[in-house]
């Protein structure tokens, strides 16, 4: 990765949403670095980690954003959704209230965002099976309903974190091929 005469063919913006403490930037931090930190502290200033993955033979930059304490309603401005190809909108399943948000945030990525944007519902924390307050299929009948890929992740264990990112790096890869 250090070498910098590597050649881009792409790049990917994509943006993290969803209500406070849901998990988002260990989701990137699993994702980006492979950490996991359970005294995870509130983002300050607008975030972003890049990194290099090649999907059929072409290297793709994803440059994955991480909102920065401004998970109040109409609070991301629309500087954070500009150029995004990719959204993640995350929940915590043991949070009912978490995902009642979503269509709010589905909403204001509809009107921020262009209207081709791939999107990925993810349900975090599943390692917290004891506490779900949000059954697997009420949220797969919302993403079908909405037209959006769904997963349930563990930053924690690292379940499914990778997946869902591959999974919107590459439904964006193949729209541009
Ligand atoms: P954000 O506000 O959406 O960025 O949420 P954070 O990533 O800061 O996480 C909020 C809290 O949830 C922190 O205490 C994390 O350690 C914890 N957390 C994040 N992901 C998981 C997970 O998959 N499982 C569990 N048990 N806790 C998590
Ligand atoms: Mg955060």
């Amino acid at each position: 990765y250090g070498d910098a005469t590597q050649k881009i063919d792409y790049v990917f913006k994509v943006v993290l949403i969803g209500d406070s403490a849901v998990g988002k930037s260990q989701i990137l931090a699993r994702f980006a670095r492979n950490e996991f930190s359970l005294e995870s502290k509130a983002t300050i200033g607008v975030e972003f980690q890049s990194l290099t993955i090649v999907i059929q033979h072409k290297s793709v930059k994803a440059q994955i954003w991480d909102t920065a304490g401004q998970e109040r309603y109409r609070a991301v401005t629309s500087a954070y959704y500009r150029g995004a190809v990719g959204a993640m909108l995350v929940y915590d399943i043991t949070k009912r209230h978490s995902f009642d948000h979503i269509p709010r945030w589905l909403e204001e990525l509809r009107s921020h965002a262009d209207k081709n944007i791939v999107v990925i519902l993810i349900g975090n924390k599943t390692d917290l099976e004891d506490q779900r307050a949000v059954p697997t299929e009420d949220a797969k009948e919302f993403a079908q309903k909405e037209g959006l890929f769904f997963l349930e992740t563990s930053a924690l264990e690292a379940t499914n974190v990778e997946t869902a990112f591959l999974t919107v790096l590459t439904e964006i890869f193949n729209i541009v091929n």
